[in-house]
């Protein structure tokens, strides 16, 4: 389906910003208590989300959930971690644009049906949900957060249904957009990938515990083994019968998010059953193969352009080198809130090594330009740190249409590539030159066929409707606008 969104709509939705990235784990264990296990996940998943963590558990009778907001490791100690006995349990860590970091946001959620408490933790964006929001609030359904979360569990919550399980059918028949889900039962966990697949969702096993994790990096950190991807579409119980798997959704159109491989993904984890270092590896070697410069080195922007830089240095023959240090201590710089404090966070994060680039004509190697603020100040830093001579080289292709299946891309801002064209963004970073990598190239690099993929924020070619949210978009800025200008008079 094609919902090719053009003029002014366009323009309102990049200025809005409500998307979310998050990151998911769940463990069924026969043996022990799994928090702290939860907890070492939830880790492995920090960079899906950074603003809130949270796990329940159950300990066959009742679940316990802790949540705030902050990092994993924040969060949780050994105190608070004690109390949360249950050999079942889910976890969350959540990244929401500014204005939705509220404790009441955070993850799992905790509702009850029938009596019986369940807790859901939601990695991707539903995008029909204020249609489903009036039909609740018709039928009395108070809501306490914001969240789209929130509305699946409410369906859950009012089904009339006899089981759980039904409830939970019949809540996902109704809602579209992006979703891997854990829902959490006094006995039972159970995973729901939609039928697009947007979200990744692996499986895994540790002696007789079951694992469900957005990416195998959280499989990896507790030594379980990744036995496969939880299919688009798939429905997969976990009780003390064991797992079983229903497909209860056609699959008319796989569409993974292309920038999970691109960006999001931990380069570590495996997609596809490809890893995503190697993936980012060819994509680097694709974009030499497209947009070869002459130079004496190549960087990266550390870390996300780190293997696509070392992919570009090995078809190109020019020597790869490390040209930024990283202060791996700062947290994330990309949403901040005036142009002078983003450029400190930038020079907080990465510091030029002088001495080899000085006098050098660099590639430059990131993955992506959204607003382009981040890619200028980094230009600046090279060039007073003595570069001589600039190519930027992007191992993906202009973003230009937002993402409403889960990824932040640019908070109410525009991306640079909307309205702007290459030799415009190349005068404004102010370099010799820069080229992006083609969707052809990108599709090259990952070795798999097109269709299995979004490119949404590429293309504009949408896979599920999205003229709900664009509506909705529209209006919440209407009101927005219409809210400043009060305050403003
Ligand atoms: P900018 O030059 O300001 O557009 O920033 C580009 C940098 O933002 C690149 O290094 C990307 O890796 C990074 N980036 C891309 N998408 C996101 C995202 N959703 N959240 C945070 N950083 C991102």
């Amino acid at each position: 389906m094609n919902n090719e969104i053009s003029g002014e709509a366009r323009k309102d939705i990049f200025e809005t910003g409500i998307h979310e990235e998050c990151g998911i784990f769940g463990i069924y264990s026969n043996e022990s208590n799994v928090a702290e296990i939860i907890f070492y996940g939830l880790q492995a998943l920090q960079h899906r989300g950074q603003e809130s963590a949270g796990i329940a558990v159950s300990d066959g009778e009742n679940i316990l959930v802790y949540k705030d907001l902050g990092l994993v490791s924040s969060v949780f100690n050994h105190q608070n971690l004690a109390p949360l006995l249950g050999k079942i349990g889910i976890g969350h860590s959540r990244y929401s644009t500014k204005g939705r970091n509220a404790w009441k946001n955070s993850q799992p959620l905790f509702r009850t049906f029938r009596g019986q408490s369940f807790a859901v933790a939601h990695n991707g964006n539903l995008i029909n949900t204020e249609s489903l929001r009036a039909g609740q609030l018709k039928k009395g359904v108070k809501f306490e957060t914001s969240t789209d979360t929130e509305i699946f569990a409410s369906l859950i919550e009012t089904s009339q249904k006899e089981t759980i399980e039904e409830a939970i059918e019949e809540a996902i028949s109704k809602v579209k957009g992006s979703y891997s889900i854990l829902i959490l039962t006094k006995d039972k966990i159970i995973g729901l990938r939609d039928p697009n697949g947007f979200r990744p969702m692996a499986l895994g096993r540790k002696g007789d515990s079951y694992i469900i994790a957005s990416e195998t990096c959280a499989l990896d950190i507790i030594d379980a083994v990744y036995i496969r991807e939880i299919d688009p579409g798939e429905f997969l119980t976990i009780d003390k019968n064991g797992l079983r798997s229903q497909m209860i959704f056609p699959v008319d159109r796989k569409s993974m998010c292309i920038f999970e491989l691109i960006y999001f993904a931990r380069p570590d984890s495996y997609l596809f059953k490809k890893n995503m270092y190697e993936v980012r590896h060819r994509m680097g070697q694709e974009l030499a193969n497209e947009s070869g410069s002459g130079a004496d080195l190549v960087i990266s922007v550390p870390d996300s352009g780190t293997p696509a830089a070392i992919g570009y240095s090995s078809a190109s023959k020019i020597p790869y080198v490390e040209g930024f240090i990283k202060n791996r201590y700062i947290g994330r710089t990309f949403i901040q809130p005036s142009p002078e404090i983003r450029e400190i966070g930038v020079k907080l994060k990465l510091n030029p090594l002088k001495d080899i680039i000085k006098n050098k004509r660099l590639v430059v190697v990131d993955d992506s330009i959204v607003r382009g603020n981040t890619s200028k100040q980094i230009v600046k830093m090279l060039y007073n740190a003595g570069a001589k001579e600039i190519h930027m080289r992007i191992s993906s292709p202009p973003l230009v249409y937002p993402c409403f299946y889960g990824i932040d891309m640019a908070a109410r801002t525009e991306f640079i590539a909307n309205h702007r064209t290459v030799e415009e963004i190349r005068r404004f970073l102010g370099v010799e030159s820069l080229a992006y990598l083609s969707i052809d190239g990108l599709v090259k690099a990952i070795g798999e066929p097109k269709d299995n993929f979004c490119f949404a924020c590429f293309n504009g070619d949408y896979p599920v409707d999205v003229s709900e949210i664009i509506e909705y978009d529209k209006y919440s800025l209407e009101s927005e606008i219409k809210k400043q200008s009060v305050e403003i008079s």
